[in-house]
């Protein structure tokens, strides 16, 4: 579609385009003045109605377009200058200073940047010219990656006190540019001064389950350098396939990066037969380096280890435990299949792969892993447990023997990198066991492991899979997106994030030296399904990385969020698009026996909605505040933008004798998953197969007990609940089913009541619903109680702990 005027031969027609058809928004202006075309008549018509479709969604052609530096992320100073405007049109040149390769280097960038977005060819030069956009080094500030921009009607200039800071500057003034092909672009006279946030700003790539080429990873690369992250942390090594060349290993890369085949799904028992492989050569790798380096961003490189390393053990099996043979593995989860860490050839093989990993990577960090080591083999091995002997390894009350062993081998790695000069990351679990001297902790089970590394003085990237695992669902309409691990993170709760938590105190604060997002990839077979999962969520990622927490603001990021998706449009990266859904909010609201829903999208675009079950078109009600819904529906509802729709929305709202009536809960909901609390029970909306998305609530440790008020005698004869289970997330069905009736809310007589046994290994999980008949009975207090599982049982990894119970409903009939 972009080129559609670029196509059409013929007569010559002045076309007039009003300003109005543009989405009238101060943040993001674009002028069009007037279209000169050559049209053949013919398709005139046509190419007028799409015109008018297109417009709306942004603006692709354009005489003169005025630049708005209110970008992603949003920089920290904007001020703008009384002075004439600058106008960038091909006569102006790109000035650089002579004999300063780096600075030739974003000259180039900003040229060929400016180019992809203008269609404009700007030259670079060493030479000062009448009208130039100059990048220089005169910023005095003790940011090295700090730039100031200003503009006024001769020039531009962009100064850092690195040539960083200049990098940031041409991003900067790269996103300020509407993406049209225009004659003229304006940029208005101001003044920008900017820094980011935090030092580390990091965004990861799994590269062992599924593999990405050269190319792939270097275009992963420029979608970093656009959101200003300095970090990309290369996980190359898992159980799934051993992706870099090891000269001393050779078998690492000749046998552990091929496995077999691959499993379907989720662990379903069944494989696909077809083998998979790959890997990066050395010289692959130092390329991949030098491209990365020449956008400021370092290449934190991970080899995990002591677990995850069956790529490794299928080549090399004396490493292990038992000496195998190991088979690389076909599925996902976490084997017990690891290094032997009594063997000395373990500790050997562990200074030879650092060694050459420190001989490509220049990183100051090198990430060593050591997350999710079972310690099953450990226990049984004889070496593992002469080496705890030997080093005098004992438990005590907070760790293990054989967590201490991990411990030493983790602080071994260190010592082989910190005698090289660098430094060691490790996931959280490294502080189980107790942390080694001078590691850095990268916190992903959420922000506590975090927390507590910052109190014990070590330096802290916080990158909780509670909001910043992008391998999750970005929607909770979970049905129409490709499978994903599960999880809920939308761009919403990316940008809510704050990576220094308020429980620590400012001294301590400074320990969090900076933020990332991981993408684990068991389930992202393709780049353009990375690209999808990853874009936009790395807008708000950026913004959470880059601008002052002050300054942060989800409203305005939204509006400022459709520039940079013009440049995914632009570069072709496959983003996701649920910004430009309907997201919708239900509240049970039992003072008015309403279920109030307010409905909400990015922009201002019209909202149509249905209630009974029809498709919704533009002739449907345009949704204009809180719907209050009394009786059963099925709401439907989608946005038209021009010629493109949102996804339709649509939820079936089902009510029973317990609907929207006052529920007052007995015990505590369990506060990871309280989302609005008891009232989810009575909220007419049933759960989909994603717990963590609101519709189900958790009892943990206790169970679901609560009284609902039916506020006036009222006839029940069966009472029923749904409860969702995945025992591999330690969820389990319900222990027992109880339903008591009372006439004045405090003598109950019990109607009905279940046991159930505990759940088997081979029992499946899913959805399932527990229902209670009773002789008819007229009353006016119910009271249910669920109990949850206290003791899960032997066979699961659990064993002796609580289980979840999540529950989305009470039905009463
Ligand atoms: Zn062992």
């Amino acid at each position: 579609m972009n080129n559609f005027f670029d196509l059409q031969p013929g007569q010559t027609k002045k076309i007039i385009i009003s300003s109005s058809l543009i989405q009238k928004d101060s943040q993001y202006k674009i002028n069009i003045k007037h279209i000169r075309q050559t049209y053949n008549k013919k398709i005139m018509r046509k190419t007028l109605l799409q015109l008018a479709g297109l417009l709306y969604l942004t603006s692709l052609f354009a005489a003169t377009s005025d630049v708005n530096y209110r970008v992603v992320p949003l920089p920290n100073e904007i001020n703008l200058q009384n002075g004439k405007a600058f106008q960038l049109d091909a006569s102006v040149k790109i000035v650089y200073p002579a004999g300063n390769k780096k600075m030739q280097k974003n000259a180039a960038f900003l040229a060929q940047y400016m180019k992809d977005i203008t269609g404009i060819k700007f030259k670079t030069t060493t030479k000062s010219n009448k009208r130039s956009i100059i990048l220089n080094l005169k910023l005095k500030n003790v940011n090295p990656e700090a730039y100031r921009i200003g503009v006024n009607s001769k020039q531009i200039v962009i100064s850092g006190s690195t040539e960083n800071g200049v990098f940031y500057g041409i991003q900067t003034l790269r996103k300020s540019i509407p993406v049209v092909k225009a004659v003229k672009v304006v940029l208005p006279a101001a003044v920008i001064n900017d820094a980011p946030r935090f030092v580390y700003r990091g965004m990861h790539l799994d590269v062992s389950r599924h593999f990405f080429t050269v190319d792939e990873v270097k275009t992963y690369i420029d979608i970093l350098a656009l959101h200003n992250i300095n970090n990309f942390h290369w996980h190359l090594t898992d159980d799934q396939g051993w992706r870099i060349e090891i000269k001393k290993y050779p078998l690492l890369t000749e046998v552990g990066s091929k496995r077999p085949e691959t499993v379907i799904g989720k662990n379903t028992g069944k494989y696909d037969g077809i083998p998979y492989g790959g890997f990066y050569t050395q010289a692959q790798i130092k390329d991949v380096i030098a491209y990365a380096k020449d956008r400021y961003i370092n290449i934190v490189p991970e080899i995990d280890m002591p677990g995850h390393m069956l790529g490794a053990l299928s080549a090399y099996p004396e490493l292990g435990c038992t000496g195998g043979p190991y088979a690389i593995w076909r599925q996902w989860g976490i084997s017990d299949n690891v290094l032997c860490a009594g063997n000395d050839k373990t500790l050997t093989f562990i200074k030879d792969v650092l060694t050459e990993l420190t001989e490509i990577f220049p990183s100051k960090y090198i990430h060593i892993g050591g997350d999710e080591c079972p310690k099953t083999n450990w226990q049984k091995c004889p070496k593992c447990q002469q080496r705890i002997k030997d080093l005098g390894l004992v438990a005590d009350a907070k760790h293990t023997a054989e967590e201490r062993l991990e411990s030493y081998v983790i602080s071994y790695a260190e010592k082989v990198l910190n005698e090289k000069g660098r430094r060691m990351i490790g996931w959280d679990e490294i502080l189980e066991g107790g942390i080694a001297p001078n590691a850095t902790v990268m916190s992903w089970r959420g922000m506590s492991g975090g927390i507590e590394a910052a109190k014990q003085k070590h330096d802290v990237i916080m990158t909780p899979n509670s909001y910043v695992y992008f391998d999750y669902y970005q929607t909770n309409n979970t049905e129409s997106e490709p499978l994903a691990i599960g999880g809920y993170s939308p761009v919403k709760t990316v940008y809510s994030w704050d990576p220094q938590p308020a429980s620590l105190s400012d001294d301590e604060k400074k320990y969090i030296i900076g933020a990332q997002a991981n993408l684990w990839t068991e389930y992202i077979p393709t780049f353009k399904h990375a690209e999808y999962m990853v874009l936009p969520r790395m807008a708000a990622l950026c913004e959470v990385q880059w601008t002052k927490a002050e300054q942060k603001n989800y409203a305005d990021f939204l509006i400022r969020v459709p520039k940079i998706i013009d440049l995914y449009k632009l570069n072709q990266y496959n983003y996701a698009k649920h910004l430009y859904d309907i997201s919708a909010d239900f509240t049970s609201n039992p003072t008015d026996g309403t279920l109030d829903v307010s409905l909400s999208t990015m922009d201002s675009a019209p909202i149509y909605y249905t209630l009974d079950g029809t498709t919704p078109s533009e002739k449907s009600p345009v949704y204009s505040g809180t719907l209050k819904i009394k009786e059963n529906a099925k709401l439907q509802a989608i946005i038209f933008r021009g010629s493109e729709s949102s996804r339709l929305l649509s939820q079936n709202i089902s009510f029973n004798k317990a609907s929207l009536k006052p529920i007052t809960a007995l015990q505590p909901v369990n506060k990871s998953y309280e989302f609005k609390g008891i009232n989810t029970l009575v909220d007419g909306l049933r759960g989909n197969n994603n717990y963590k998305a609101g519709s189900w609530i958790a009892f943990y440790g206790n169970d679901l007990e609560a009284v609902i008020d039916l506020q006036k005698d009222t006839d029940i004869q069966s009472a029923e609940i749904n409860t969702f289970v995945s025992q591999g997330d330690w969820i389990f069905n319900a222990r027992s089913f109880a339903v008591e009736v009372s006439n004045d809310g405090m003598n109950f007589t019990r109607m009905a009541s279940e046991d159930y046994p505990a759940m088997k290994q081979q029992d499946p999980n899913g959805i399932f619903t527990h229902k209670l008949n009773f002789n008819a009975v007229h009353t006016r207090y119910v009271k249910v109680t669920v109990t949850s599982e206290k003791l899960i049982p032997d066979w699961h990894a659990g064993k002796g702990k609580p289980g979840y119970l999540f529950v989305d409903e009470i039905a009463l009939n």
